[in-house]
């Protein structure tokens, strides 16, 4: 059995509040979230890290960040939003299955913590 959580909710056998999917992608509600919106955008294919990408990703990369942008225009994040990969440990990755956090409904600080 894969024991990865996202991979997992990608297959539908952990419970998550989709907000969009296609062929290549989901996104769904962060579990604890950091923002009042704040959305995790994932891959189906199981890939554990920004560093395990390679060029025969460029596309599923790309979209998403496509997705990303769509989501944020449906959810009406009019003013503003941030994109996040948190990779490997010093970047305080939890989960390692590659996920693109959708932050907005607030104002972040810059730099990040
Ligand atoms: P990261 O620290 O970048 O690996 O982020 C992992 C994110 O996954 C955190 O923001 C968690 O709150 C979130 N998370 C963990 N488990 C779940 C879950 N079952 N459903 C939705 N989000 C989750
Ligand atoms: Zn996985």
């Amino acid at each position: 059995m894969n024991d990865c959580l996202f991979c997992r909710i990608a297959e539908g056998d952990i419970p998550a509040e989709l907000i969009y999917r296609d062929k290549d992608l989901l996104a769904f509600r962060d579990i604890n979230p950091q923002a009042p919106l704040h959305v995790l955008i994932i891959p189906r294919k199981h890939i554990a890290r920004v560093e395990d990408l390679d060029s025969a990703d460029t596309e599923l990369a790309g979209k998403m960040i496509l997705a990303a942008k769509k989501i944020a225009k449906e959810q009406g994040l009019k003013t503003g939003y941030r994109l996040v990969f948190n990779n490997g440990p010093d970047a305080g990755q939890e989960v390692q299955h590659i996920h693109l956090h959708l932050m907005g409904g607030r104002r972040f600080h810059w730099p990040a913590g």
